[in-house]
Formats: structure tokens, sequence, C-alpha cells
């Protein structure tokens, strides 16, 4: 089985500093097709996102659900669950860590309990920790630059040498076989 793990805030929809209220989630243009293509092509779907505004009290995790159904209403196809899970890592920097990225907890969780196969695994994401956690998991990881960093930025860090690099989410799925 072949999944794509996916990070929200600047991957799929934009990043608004402490997203959390619905009628905030704005998705990228193409982002919908995108999704139902990798969909068609076979992968399974992993939504897995920080979100440190939870840990340090600024909203809750019922707001971060709000977000994502919102989210994934825009997406719009239909009733059938979007995403195999949904992993929302609450914790900020500072608070022990469970599942915030990069810890490829999630990942290798969802790997042994639905059968995937590693090698046809992606982290896709916008921000180094999202890359770290497809490292970290040893599936393959795909960086965006619908976030904080550019193409320039991507370049610059040596760790990332053999990451390939997206202009967005649209551009990566058109790579999938
Ligand atoms: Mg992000």
């Amino acid at each position: 089985m072949k999944a794509l793990f996916l990070d929200r805030d600047g991957t799929l929809i934009i990043d608004k500093h402490y997203l959390h209220d619905p009628e905030g989630v704005e998705l990228f243009p193409g982002v919908a097709e995108s999704i139902a293509h990798a969909r068609k092509l076979g992968y399974r779907l992993y939504l897995i996102t920080n979100q440190s505004g939870i840990g340090r009290g600024y909203y809750t995790e019922a707001d971060a659900v709000r977000c994502n159904e919102r989210m994934e209403q825009l997406i719009g196809l239909g009733s059938r669950p979007l995403f195999a899970e949904i992993c929302i890592a609450p914790e900020t920097p500072e608070q022990p860590q469970r599942y915030r990225k990069p810890s490829p907890r999630f990942i290798l969780e969802m790997i042994a309990r639905d059968n995937l196969d590693p090698a046809q695994c992606w982290m896709v994401g916008d921000r180094d920790a999202d890359i770290d956690a497809g490292l970290n998991a040893k599936i393959h990881p795909a960086a965006l630059c619908t976030g904080k960093l550019t193409r320039a930025d991507w370049a610059a860090i040596p760790a990332y040498r053999d990451v390939p690099v997206f202009d967005d989410f649209p551009a990566f799925v058109r790579t999938l076989e």
C-alpha cells in the first residue's frame, strides 16, 4: 500500500499563524484536484499537523478539528473519509514530545498498522520539521515552496541536498505514478 503523509498549514491550506477559525481556512489553488488525482492513483492519505497553539492555550483541539473539517469540506470529495488517519500534535517545542514533527512516530505507527510500503510513502510539507519527520521515518520527503521557505532557502540547507523541492502541492502530485 502506498501513501502520502501531508502537512496542513503551508501545504494544503494557506498558513495563517495559529489558525483556529474554520472561516479562515483557504485551500491553495489546485489542491482539491490534486488530492483527487493522488487518490485515483491509489495513494492512501494521512494528515499530520503540528498545532502548538493548543499546547500554548491559544485554541483547543476542537478548534483544530473544526478547521480540518472545513478543509475537507472545501476539498469536496464527498462523505468517504478523506484521510485514513489524522494526527494533531498539540505539544509546544518546550513540552515533552510525542507526535510533534520531526518525530516519525505517527508515520511509523501508520506504516505498521496499515501495512504501508515505506518505499512508496511520501512526507510532504513546507518546513524542515516535515522533511525531518520523513527522513526520520525512512520514507521519501518532498519540500514545497508554499510556506515559509523559498526554493533558494531549501537549496541552502546542505542536509537536504537530495530532497526534491516543488513549487506547490499540485506540482508534486504531477510527478506521482
Ligand atoms: Mg506547514
